[in-house]
């Protein structure tokens, strides 16, 4: 008998499991992948060492405040074994044909670098500020809702429902509609590859929200995204807990209208075993599968109404030499073809990609010592890929491989036109596709960042740490958002959840 079950090792999951150890939990985490971690995970190539989900985290500055809050828990759980690099500044640029734009921190170096840039529109620059400010402040209004008591969340409700709802409703094409200037929209609107959703479904909350924890910087884990669960790990472990690889949740168990354990198939044969409660961050999809039809039917219907947000290809390259005389940086690259920046990869076997990111992630940590690694990232429909989702390695025929290896060429070519002086120094590269994210992290339809971040998913009841499953709590990105930070945050709101004393552990 465990104190409590997590499903799924990604941040999540380690992080509600990492917690309740902390309070002296016996905790078991159960991760169907032979590598703990999640979208954390690293993978080496021969001595290339890639990142799969992390490209930079907000929230762990080395300042007191808000800047380095998301640090400091981390630094809690960890026993101070993460740390950080900081990417430098610009963090993020944005290129367009003929154009480039550094976008900066803290957020009133960005807004003064576009006001010098952009003369003609100081008052839209303003107005997007203001608005992006106002939406800050509705996502914290709506998570508080989600967190307070009945009554008080009814007072909240009242205060700050409306204000919510509007900004809830506004999608982020909506508020670059009122900027005249495509350049000026161009940048402001760039990152959305960073949550769940295209500019049109994008509720303007979330990205405010996204692109706003990096106000105070842009940071790297120092010794790799590996370092997650190599931290975490060790202290589910000291705690009495244990975490098995290779074990696949077929079945939450439900006794007395009560989550009290799983089965699990772990080396072919079917496992059992127990706990208080279980807590799964393996998303919601994933969740209600796992569960008999009969337990709380009309939630399991809202949790897989919601579709999977779009997915991605990845190009991994492993380079030889000076890349930074090349013109590489420890920056991300957002690069579109032109200033309609909204568009998803929808054929790529006949098109190129609309936009790109592409980053070097060995010079964002100066710890790694290997040779210099690139990933070149385009956000795509992963409709193109569909005859073979769900297929596992080894089985996945010929006209897949040869799609592959097409649109690995034209992601190469693409990189090529980009950076002109870094393509002869590739020495390898491998593409993942939809079909990759599936077989890795069990992502519906390949989703890059889970459900679909849109108005009706930010509305939503059903998507809460809490079940109406007694004993089931739900963590990972599902709950809270896209991103390390935000799926690291549901894993300590569900550990709250079970153990209340942790809410301090979130003021540090
Ligand atoms: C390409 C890419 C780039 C990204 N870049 C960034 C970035 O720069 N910064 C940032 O903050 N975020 C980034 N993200 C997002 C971030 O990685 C995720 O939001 C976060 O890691 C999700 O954590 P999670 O615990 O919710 O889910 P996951 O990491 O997906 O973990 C879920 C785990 O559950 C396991 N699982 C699923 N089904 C079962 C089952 N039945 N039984 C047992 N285990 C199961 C999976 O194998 C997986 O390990 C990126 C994501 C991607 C894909």
């Amino acid at each position: 008998m465990w104190d409590t079950i997590v499903l799924g090792s990604g941040i999540g999951g380690l992080t509600a499991a990492t917690a309740l150890a902390r309070r002296g939990q016996r905790v078991l985490v159960l991760e169907q992948h032979q590598v703990a971690g999640g979208q954390t995970q690293t993978f080496q190539r021969q001595g290339w060492t890639f990142a799969t989900g992390v490209h930079y985290i907000g929230g762990v500055a080395p300042q007191v405040g808000e800047a380095g809050q998301f640090g400091r828990l981390l630094g809690w759980l960890s026993g101070d074994a993460l740390e950080f690099h900081d990417c430098g500044n610009p963090y993020d640029i944005v290129r367009l044909p003929g154009f480039e734009f550094g976008i900066e921190h803290p957020e009133a170096a960005y807004r003064d670098r576009l006001r010098e840039r952009f003369p003609g529109q100081h008052a839209a620059i303003d107005t997007w500020f203001d608005e992006v400010k106002r939406a800050r402040a509705a996502a914290m209004s709506l998570f508080a809702l989600r967190a307070l008591p009945a009554p008080l969340a009814w007072g909240m409700k009242l205060w700050r429902g409306a204000e919510i709802e509007r900004m809830s409703q506004r999608s982020l094409a909506q508020a670059l509609a009122d900027i005249a200037d495509p350049y000026l929209a161009a940048v402001l609107g760039a990152r959305w590859g960073d949550y769940g959703a295209t500019p049109d479904h994008a509720p303007l909350l979330e990205h405010a929200l996204v692109t706003g924890a990096y106000n105070h910087g842009s940071y790297f884990p120092l010794g790799g995204p590996a370092r997650f669960a190599q931290t975490l790990v060790p202290v589910i472990r000291a705690a009495g807990g244990a975490l098995e690889l290779g074990a696949s949740v077929q079945r939450i168990r439900v006794k007395g209208g009560r989550a009290c354990g799983v089965d699990y198939v772990q080396g072919g044969q079917m496992h059992q075993a127990d706990a208080q409660q279980v807590i799964s961050a393996i998303g919601a999809h994933n969740t209600a599968g796992c569960l008999d039809a009969a337990q709380a039917p009309e939630w399991q219907a809202e949790l897989t109404g919601f579709e999977p947000g779009f997915s991605y290809v990845s190009l991994y390259l492993g380079l030889e030499g000076d890349i930074v005389a090349a013109g590489a940086s420890a920056a991300n690259y957002w690069l579109y073809a032109s200033p309609d920046i909204g568009r998803l990869w929808q054929r790529p076997a006949d098109e190129d990609a609309p936009g790109l990111f592409v980053s070097f992630p060995s010079l964002k940590d100066p710890s790694s010592g290997g040779p210099p690694t690139a990933e070149v990232l385009a956000p795509c429909d992963a409709a193109a890929f569909a005859p073979w989702l769900g297929l596992p390695p080894g089985e996945r025929p010929e006209d897949y491989l040869a799609f592959k290896a097409w649109v690995e060429e034209r992601l190469l070519a693409q990189f090529a036109q980009h950076f002109p002086a870094l393509a002869p120094m590739v020495r390898f590269h491998e593409l993942a596709t939809p079909v990759t994210q599936q077989h890795y992290v069990r992502a519906p339809r390949g989703a890059m960042y889970g459900l679909e971040m849109d108005a009706e998913r930010l509305g939503s009841q059903a998507l809460n740490v809490r079940t109406p499953v007694p004993g089931l709590l739900l963590a990972g990105q599902d709950v809270s958002g896209a991103g390390v930070q935000a799926a690291a945050m549901s894993g300590m709101m569900a550990a709250v959840a079970i153990e209340p004393a942790l809410l301090r552990q979130l003021s540090r």
